[in-house]
């Protein structure tokens, strides 16, 4: 499902640069992703689902060779194949909860949104209990729900894979193994491949494999990056960054915000 050679990236401020060798995922596998704050797990998420594009390598998602799409294909690679779990949600602010997990099928024209859709987002909705704020703005949610409500989103088109950017970061025990639950029952259901970057070690013994980023990446030059990882410190400051970004290489999410004048 993913196949990544001679990666090498760079955002174009800042010195991070993320370097993977090799990176394998086989169709079906279910892998959660951990490693320390600030070491690259969001940004490998995002070369995988093409949201980035590397300066060096190869990205192999679902047999596409993402680097090679120009940017209207890659957007529309991603609706259609990828249910993606936002860190930070990226939900849009000035539309109800239904409206945001529907989301797929309002920005992508071959997606069809019909009945069985509808029962299908409301059934999600359910299972991870927010059934009953379908119809609120999702600035009225707790940072719990919004995280639910993009899990919903991420589920509602049934994409072949699933990349979860700490799914449960905002969740208490109950409803983090409720999302857990729901992330791997869906992806074996429909036999999608699901990635999760995940703080909660309790979790890890759930997925097929565990892969450590530190150990991905190749950081024999950068000792210390190593010593961070003693703390794990789960808090990510990087998100003002991205949502502040000039960079045109945004999440697809934030791009949509350009086309509607609705926001905030
Ligand atoms: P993680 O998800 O493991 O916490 P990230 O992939 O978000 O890490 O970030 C990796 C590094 O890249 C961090 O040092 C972060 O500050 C930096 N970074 C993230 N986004 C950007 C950006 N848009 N521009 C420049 N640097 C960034
Ligand atoms: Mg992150």
């Amino acid at each position: 499902m993913i196949a990544i050679s001679d990666l090498l990236f760079r955002y174009p401020e800042g010195e991070f640069e993320l370097n993977v060798p090799e990176l394998e995922v086989a169709a079906g596998e279910t892998v959660a992703v951990i490693g320390p704050s600030g070491s690259g797990k969001t940004t490998l998420l995002h070369l995988m689902a093409g949201i980035r594009l590397p300066q060096e390598g190869q990205v192999v998602t679902d047999e596409v060779e993402v680097t090679s799409l120009d940017d209207g294909e890659r957007r529309d690679f991603r609706i259609r194949r990828i249910g993606m779990v936002f860190q930070e949600f990226e939900l849009l602010e000035y539309l109800t909860v239904l409206d945001n997990i529907l989301l797929p099928y309002r920005i992508n024209g071959s997606l069809k949104l019909d009945r069985a859709v509808r029962e299908r987002a409301a059934s999600i909705a359910e299972q991870v209990g927010i059934a009953d704020k379908l119809n609120r703005l999702s600035t009225r949610l707790s940072h719990g729900e919004r995280q639910r409500v993009a899990v919903c989103r991420a589920l509602v088109a049934e994409p072949v894979l699933l990349l979860a950017d700490e799914p449960t970061g905002n969740l208490d025990p109950t409803n983090t193994l409720k999302v857990l639950d729901i992330l791997l029952d869906a992806a074996e259901a429909t036999g999608a491949t699901l990635v999760t970057v995940t703080h909660d070690h309790d979790l890890l013994p759930s997925f097929d494999r565990n892969i450590d980023i530190m150990e991905l990446l190749n950081i024999t030059e950068k000792p210390q990056i190593t010593q961070i990882n003693a703390d794990n410190d789960p808090d990510s400051p990087q998100i003002t960054q991205m949502n502040t970004d000039e960079d045109s290489e945004k999440p697809q999410i934030t791009q949509i915000n350009a086309d509607n004048e609705g926001e905030g």
